[in-house]
């Protein structure tokens, strides 16, 4: 079969990796480079990135991890631990610990919403704030974690969603970090597909996509390559847009999440574990994680790159990212660290929405990715339910090939 896919992203990466060991497979990316917001820039000696922090959700063990095995790249994800840990009054607690800073009262709601989160037993309908409102700790944790790992508020996270990452997180356990950062998946993914015969064309904008209706008839890109059938990796609404198709009902269109990325470059390490710190506590700043204490060469030599995460609430960037800074500046005080403010340096602010944004649809907003039999959409506008950002681009590869293969 020969198959087009538009866009070299994670998802029509994942996709020509896996689906060129079989048939004839061509991407076409309109950048210059591959890997779309999960690759590396790098800067100043530092790997900084196009998007991601160098984590993926579940580790070498999620739908991620599935894929890298089932592509045969050889990459390699370093599971992180502890998962992540809690900083409250400047101090990191883990998950159990948390239970130590809460009342009695409070410590029997909390088992509560603990034991119903597990039996699944909770009003799908209702948002993680609302779950979560009446424990204080409860609100300021669940905040930090909606808004490291879906770029949303509390406020603004599906229950629904929620109960189905809890479900995988028991299933397959907390983050890592390849080695070589976001990159080290990207060039793996890359050196299978070009061995397995795929082509790969750079600054080749595909805006026009033509899916037939007759099942004999070919899909053209661009109206000069011929398929039988396309995968799009450009986002939902990119992909209609440049379609012959009207695919997205208009009551139901995906809504991006926004997010702002800091990177700092410290002589100190500003954390000692691979996972995340979450700042349960900061106006804006979800949390910040150190992925050079898992490959070194991901920050300059002597040096330690450290990646921080917030979720835009208000729409005026500038006054957000005063705020994130302003986080920034009191936890790494030296106060608490005990380092000088001149021993770590912000390398980069990274502001993410509307055409690149965190994802391309907050989790609960997702479309389908099976179009028809023969148009498909990858990546983070079709993740699947509970799919935490890379975890649910991978279910929409998934999802994908299992169509295929049918
Ligand atoms: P993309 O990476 O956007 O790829 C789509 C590709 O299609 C792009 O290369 C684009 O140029 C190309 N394209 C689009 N239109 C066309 C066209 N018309 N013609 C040709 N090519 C086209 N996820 C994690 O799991 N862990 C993290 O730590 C993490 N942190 C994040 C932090 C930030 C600040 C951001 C922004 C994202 C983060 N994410 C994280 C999310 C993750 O980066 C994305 O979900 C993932 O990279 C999306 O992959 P994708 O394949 O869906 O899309």
């Amino acid at each position: 079969m020969k198959i087009g896919i538009i866009g070299a992203g994670l998802g029509g990466l994942f996709s020509a990796a896996i689906l060129s060991k079989k048939h004839d497979v061509t991407i076409y990316e309109k950048l210059p480079y591959i890997g779309g917001r999960f690759t590396n820039l790098d800067y100043k000696g530092y790997q900084l990135t196009t998007g991601a922090l160098h984590m993926i959700p579940h580790g070498a063990n999620g739908f991620f991890g599935q894929l890298v095995q089932e592509s045969n790249c050889g990459a390699k994800i370093i599971n992180s631990n502890p998962d992540g840990l809690f900083r409250i009054n400047n101090t990191n607690y883990g998950f159990e610990e948390l239970k130590k800073l809460v009342s009695f009262k409070d410590k029997l709601k909390a088992l509560k919403m603990l034991a119903d989160l597990k039996l699944g037993t909770v009003d799908k309908d209702i948002s993680f704030g609302t779950f979560l409102e009446g424990i204080s700790i409860a609100e300021k944790v669940g905040n930090s974690f909606s808004g490291w790992a879906l770029s949303l508020s509390s406020y603004e996270t599906p229950m629904d969603e929620v109960m189905a990452i809890s479900k995988y997180y028991h299933k397959f356990g907390g983050p890592g970090i390849p080695l070589g950062g976001c990159k080290g998946i990207i060039d793996a993914l890359e050196q299978v597909i070009l061995q397995n015969g795929g082509i790969i064309h750079k600054n080749y904008i595909v805006d026009k996509v033509y899916i037939p209706e007759n099942y004999q008839e070919k899909c053209t890109i661009n109206d000069e390559n011929e398929f039988d059938i396309i995968i799009s990796n450009a986002s939902p609404i990119i992909t209609q847009k440049i379609s012959n198709l009207n695919f997205i009902n208009k009551n139901k269109m995906p809504i991006p999440s926004k997010g702002i990325k800091v990177s700092i470059g410290s002589r100190n390490k500003l954390i000692t574990h691979n996972g995340v710190v979450f700042t349960t506590e900061a106006e804006r700043l979800n949390g910040f994680n150190q992925p050079s204490n898992v490959d070194k060469s991901l920050a300059k030599e002597g040096h330690n790159l450290i990646m921080a995460h917030a979720t835009q609430i208000k729409n005026n960037i500038n006054d957000e990212i005063d705020l994130v800074l302003e986080d920034i500046d009191n936890l790494f005080s030296e106060e608490f660290t005990g380092h000088k403010k001149e021993d770590y340096k912000i390398l980069a602010i990274q502001t993410y929405r509307d055409e690149c944004p965190v994802n391309h649809a907050s989790n609960g907003t997702d479309l389908k990715p099976v179009v028809n039999d023969k148009l498909y959409l990858v990546g983070d506008g079709v993740k699947g339910k509970g799919g935490i950002e890379v975890e649910g681009v991978s279910l929409s590869v998934i999802e994908v090939l299992n169509h295929i293969n049918k």
